[in-house]
């Protein structure tokens, strides 16, 4: 699949500073910050800076070192937030929606993280 990333995309915009976010985290290579209609108690969305439109686009395309910074970003936020299994909540779910069919609405790569109560199955 050949990607065409759209650098007009508001998460682009918020990487250039021209769109306010609530920064949680910021690495060398990513980005995590709350989500603006949280759907949980925590809801936070970690994103590269790089310029991937999906999952599968970063882990085809994304250097090693990005690809490492994104995945302990995750891990971090986890800690940061309380939601890692055995402390605080005790749980979270991460998802990363991709395309059309995955109900994508930005695109650019975000990995939602929620938690802070229990969350329901996911049945669709
Ligand atoms: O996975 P999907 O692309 O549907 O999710 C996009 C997410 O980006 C939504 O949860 C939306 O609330 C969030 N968003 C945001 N800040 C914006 C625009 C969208 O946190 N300025």
């Amino acid at each position: 699949m050949a990607y065409v990333y759209d650098d007009q995309n508001i998460f682009a915009k918020i990487l250039r500073g021209e769109i306010p976010n609530k920064t949680i985290l910021e690495t060398e290579h990513s980005l995590a910050f709350h989500d603006i209609s949280e759907q949980a108690p925590v809801h936070v969305l970690v994103i590269p800076k790089g310029p991937y439109v999906t999952y599968d686009h970063f882990a085809d395309s994304a250097t090693d070192a990005e690809i490492v910074d994104f995945t302990r970003a995750i891990g971090e936020v986890c800690r940061i937030m309380e939601v890692a299994p055995g402390a605080g909540f005790g749980g979270f779910r991460a998802i990363s929606n991709a395309g059309e069919a995955g109900i994508q609405e930005v695109p650019h790569l975000h990995m939602h993280i929620m938690g802070g109560r229990r969350l329901g199955r996911m049945l669709e």
